[in-house]
């Protein structure tokens, strides 16, 4: 299960790309409190919870975090090992108080960075239009050298998917090894920007493999997740997303959202229900991942259907305006993601003769030459 809460609608940052609405708005403790105790009740026991402050900028509101904090461990159905905390932050808002409580609580630490002072600087700036790199650089520091888990997430847009590489270098040299690439899916991608993925994703795979010959892996999204799901044989039912069933986002005038990505104001299109009268049924049957997957015809007779993310309602939304249609940016950007995955793993598999494999804990349930040829 996962769980966000946007427990601010108030970010410092006014990044050039952000959908989130901008208001004074936070949440009341007493509606935190309320949602996760909707969250635990709805949870099997024998699943995880991953509770999640997002925003805004989450930390402009750390007394919150730290009192929602005490009453998620202080809940009847609250065990260290099922629950797990994250932060996101922009990076910009860090001191030592807040860095004793994230460890104090083991809480996951999220950071987002979009690359290098010339990638990042484009879009996440402050009010003013000034670029937030210095600062975010600097606490991306601290942090890598204070908590255990660090996670770097780097949105890239047309405008930036050529850095890509250099973006992870840029990472390695902060000392971070958990590293996420994201496409912002609304951007306007075109057929030559799509054509672009291949070359960038490529070069991704080499950083991947000179880190990992170097015996210092990194964790790289774009290509670990898939390396993964290529040897799992395909998304397994239970990974697919869950929208509105094991994956809730919690507003803070009370509403429900399937995602946190979809969170919006009010009566907003994506609303599943408010935290007085619950979820409504009907409203979150639109989301289910598996009505998704069935209504993309073109997806169903595509050999690569169980490896591709084409069930993710939220991208397919803003790339497609549909939650059920995938956009030919999508399209291309998860054949350019399999083929370096299964280019890199070939390739360390054969290096390494099965040590790759054992690094990676999994076992080949597919024939990548198989694989290869459908891409
Ligand atoms: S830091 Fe996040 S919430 Fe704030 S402006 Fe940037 S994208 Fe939006
Ligand atoms: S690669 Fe394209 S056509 Fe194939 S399943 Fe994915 S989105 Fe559909």
């Amino acid at each position: 299960m996962k769980c966000t809460l946007i427990v601010t609608r108030q970010c410092n940052l006014r990044c050039k790309y952000c959908y989130v609405g901008k208001e004074a708005e936070s949440m009341p403790l007493e509606q935190a409190q309320r949602s996760i105790d909707l969250t635990f009740q709805r949870t099997p026991e024998s699943e995880t919870i991953d509770f999640a402050f997002f925003g805004g900028e989450p930390l402009m509101e750390f007394p919150e975090i730290r009192a929602i904090t005490e009453y998620i461990e202080s809940h009847p159905d609250y065990h260290p090992k099922k629950v797990q905390l994250t932060i996101v932050t922009n990076g910009t808002i860090f001191n030592s108080e807040i860095s004793g409580f994230v460890r104090e609580h083991r809480i996951a630490f999220g950071i987002s960075c979009d690359g290098p002072p010339e990638v990042h600087d484009r879009f996440r700036v402050y009010p003013g239009g000034k670029g937030s790199s210095r600062r975010v650089s600097q606490t991306i520091l601290k942090a890598v050298g204070e908590f255990s888990q660090v996670m770097v997430n780097a949105v890239y847009r047309p405008e930036t998917i050529d850095a890509l590489p250099e973006t992870v270098d840029y990472f390695s040299d902060l000392g971070v090894r958990q590293i996420y690439l994201s496409p912002d899916y609304s951007a306007p991608w075109t057929a030559s920007d799509s054509g672009r993925l291949d070359m960038a994703y490529g070069e991704v795979g080499e950083k991947y493999m000179k880190y990992y010959r170097q015996r210092d892996p990194h964790f790289i999204s774009l290509i670990d997740s898939k390396i993964a799901v290529i040897l799992r044989g395909g998304y397994q039912q239970g990974e697919r997303c869950s929208m509105g069933k094991s994956e809730l986002a919690f507003a803070p005038d009370g509403s429900i959202y399937p995602c946190e990505r979809l969170v919006g104001k009010g009566d907003n299109e994506h609303r599943i229900g408010n935290i007085k009268q619950g979820i409504e049924v009907k409203l979150m049957s639109r989301y289910q991942a598996d009505k998704t997957v069935n209504t993309i015809s073109v997806c169903q007779r595509c050999r690569l259907n169980n490896l591709c993310m084409n069930w993710c309602g939220c991208s397919n939304f803003f790339s497609s305006g549909y939650y059920n249609s995938v956009s030919p940016f999508l399209c291309a950007s998860e054949r350019a993601s399999i083929r370096t995955a299964l280019n890199v793993y070939e390739t360390l598999e054969k290096e390494m003769s099965g040590a790759f494999l054992h690094h990676l804990n999994g076992s080949p349930l597919i024939n990548s030459v198989q694989c290869r040829q459908q891409t």
